[in-house]
Order: C-alpha cells, then structure tokens, then sequence
C-alpha cells in the first residue's frame, strides 16, 4: 500500500491509516527530523536523504546526535561555571574594599568595622603610652623633690610639674606614635591581608608586625631605636625554652665586659646607672682596664682614692701591677663579705624608688577600673613586683662583687 505522506511503499517507518491529526504529527515529525539533519550537516541532505537512511543509520544518527548534544551540554556547564566564578571573585573584590568601613571581614574578631577598629587601637595605645611616660616622668620627679629638703616640697605643683622642671612632653608623644603606630598599623595592615587572601595564617600576622614595626621611627634618638630593636628581638628568644635565660646570661656577660674595659661603647646614661648602682668606683674601674691592657697603671689617682677612703697610703699596687687586689677595691673594710653585703644594701636603697615608680604606674594607668575597684591589692601587687626587681638587681650585684672578689684571692693576675 502506498504512504500518503512518502508516497512510497517502501518507507521504513510504519505507515498508518490516515487519520488527518495523525497525518498532521507525523508530518510535523519529519520536518523537525529534516531540520535537524540538515542543522547538523549543512544542509546537504534532504527530506530524500532522510526517506533513504535505513533504521541502523536513523539509530546511529540518533547517538550521534545525542552525543554531540550531550557535548554541547557540557560545554555550556563549564561556560555557567566560568561565568559563576568570574562573578564571585568581582563580588569578594568588590566586598574586600567596600566594607573597609562599614563592615568587617568574618574572620575578624573585633566588633567595629576594620578602619574604626584599626583607629581606635591607634588612639588608645597612643594615650596609654604617654599617660605612662608622664606618669613616671611624674613621680620620678616627685623622689628626687622628696629627698631634698623639705621633703613635702613635692606638693608644690609648680616645683613638680613645671615646664622647666617637667620636660617629658616631647618623648612621651613619641612613645605614644611608637606603640599607637604599631598597634593601629598591625591591625589595619592584618585586616587588609585577611579581606586580600580570604585566611588569617601567621605569615600575615608576619607581614603586618614586619610593616608595623617601622614605628620605630618615631623615636627620634637612634641609640634608642637599636636598644628598643634589640629588646623586641631579644622577645624572640622567649620562643626556646629557657632561651631568654641563656640570652640574659650572654647579654650580661658582654654588658659587664663593656662596662668595665669599654665603656665607651654603651650608651652614656646607661654606664652612669652601672657606675652610680655598681659597687665599684670610678678610680678603681679605671686601674683595671689600665692593669688589664698592661699599658700602666695611673697609681696616683688610685692612690687619692684610696687615701680619701680610709686616710691611709695606699699599698700593693704599682705601675704594673698584674692586678688591683681587694685592698683597692673596697679600702673601707677588709672583709669581702662586709663589702658584698654592703653594696647589696645600697643596691636596694637605690634602686627600689625607681622600681616602685616602673610598677605603680602602669599598674595604675593600665588597669584604672581595678585599681578603682581595689586599690590596695593594685598596689601592693605593684609592691611585690618593684620587690621582686629590686632583690633581682641587688643580689645580681652582690654576685658579681662577690666573684671579683672571690677571683681577687683565687688568681694572682686580671684578665
Ligand atoms: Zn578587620
Ligand atoms: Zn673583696
């Protein structure tokens, strides 16, 4: 029988009994079947072409299409995918800056946004740091007013805090821009770097303390600087255990060193605190270094010291002498150990007016609500803690006197 719409009785698909909605679909069938050949190989083939294939070569053109749209299909999928992920890293660029200051990243842990954040650390380390600066410069200012006669000559403002009495102005904003600029600077340098990279490792942490350390700048006296740069990296020793004990030991062995034969290389207000704190005086120290680099010894000004000390001529010290024997060192008494017990007291007296103003303060400025709430125990913790650096400093000295000593009986030349 002959197909109405292929008018062709060897049509491979089924020819049905012409109702004309059947009719109508299949035809439309065809066409879209037409269409998509011709899509898919330019057109070259016709509505003949498609009467000619067999079943195998529909089936066969049928996966291949499938395949090829399936490959479309996926090529779309990475196309989607591209454009998600282009679209994700404009929206973090955009969010990196834009909440700069109204937001905050969700790894920071502070509540403001990041640059409020970072200015408010600037200004409380900076008002922290002169409040403390001036505070010591303050009662430093109201010992010496004490010990002077009278001794409630503290009370008188003027005398204490006096442009011309009181001059700490200066360094204390310096101090205040050092630890304020460190402080604000690592924080808004640490924010940065989280909203850049999206983590918080310690290499930013790293980075941001490396950038914020150039703080150090506000200190004007490049003595300063070293000694302050010097400190930091001695915090770094804290990381090793017992570290900072073996770099204590090794930074006071070479101090002592300088102290004695070099002490032109230590800045000069901290060799006129070991000189003015030390048991040893000036004369004597002087004697040494000459024995000890064996150029001569000036026995005359030895000789004066000795003299004034006790009103007797000096003996057993020559030009050359190998050593400076206990007898010049301490002339006042014979006994060492009268001497090692004596300078340790004097330590004591010395330096706990200074400890005391170096504890009370910040303890005081640092944790005002506590003291507010408890002012005796702030301030006895702050006794305790002038105590303990005081006994430290006293019984270093007493130490040390003690091993010149000891070595002054074991040794009959100075190294
Ligand atoms: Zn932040
Ligand atoms: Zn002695």
């Amino acid at each position: 029988m002959q197909c109405p719409v292929t008018d062709k009785r060897e049509d491979p698909l089924p020819c049905h009994r012409p109702t004309t909605a059947a009719a109508a679909d299949e035809l439309r069938i065809r066409r879209i079947l037409n269409s998509t050949l011709e899509n898919s190989n330019g057109g070259s083939l016709g509505p003949l072409v498609l009467n000619s294939i067999s079943v195998e070569e529909r089936a066969a053109r049928a996966t291949y299409e499938k395949a090829e749209a399936e490959k479309r299909h996926l090529e779309a999928e990475v196309r989607l995918r591209e454009a998600i992920a282009k679209l994700h890293k404009n929206q973090k660029k955009k969010a990196t800056y834009s909440t700069l200051f109204s937001g905050r990243h969700p790894l920071c842990q502070h509540g403001d946004s990041c640059v409020a954040d970072s200015v408010g650390s600037l200004c409380q380390s900076f008002m922290l740091a002169y409040n403390v600066r001036v505070g010591i410069g303050v009662l430093l200012r109201a010992f010496k007013l004490a010990r002077k006669r009278p001794y409630y000559s503290f009370l008188d403002l003027k005398l204490l805090l006096g442009e011309n009495n009181l001059i700490v102005r200066e360094e204390a904003c310096r101090t205040g821009l050092l630890f304020g600029g460190f402080t604000g600077c690592f924080h808004a340098i640490r924010c940065f770097l989280r909203r850049k990279s999206g983590t918080d490792s310690p290499l930013n942490v790293f980075l941001a303390g490396g950038v914020a350390g150039l703080s150090i700048l506000a200190l004007d006296d490049s003595q300063r600087r070293r000694t302050f740069a010097l400190y930091l990296l001695a915090r770094v020793a804290d990381q090793w255990q017992h570290g900072d004990t073996l770099l204590f030991a090794l930074a006071c062995a070479q101090i002592m060193y300088a102290y004695v034969m070099r002490p032109e290389t230590l800045p000069d207000s901290y060799n006129e605190f070991i000189v003015k704190t030390g048991p040893i005086a000036r004369p004597v120290l002087k004697a040494v270094r000459e024995s000890c680099k064996g150029g001569g010894i000036d026995v005359a000004s030895l000789a004066a010291f000795v003299t004034n000390k006790t009103g007797l001529p000096m003996f057993g010290v020559h030009d050359h002498s190998p050593i400076i024997p206990s007898s010049a060192v301490h002339p006042d008494t014979a006994s060492c150990l009268a001497h090692n017990t004596r300078a340790t007291r004097a330590t004591v007296k010395k330096t706990f007016p200074l400890y005391l103003s170096l504890t009370v303060v910040p303890f005081v400025v640092l944790n005002i609500q506590k003291f507010m709430e408890a002012p005796i125990h702030t301030f006895w913790n702050a006794q305790k803690s002038a105590v303990r650096s005081t006994s430290f400093l006293s019984a270093f000295v007493g130490v040390y006197q003690g091993v010149i000593c000891v070595q002054r009986k074991l040794v009959t030349k100075d190294q």
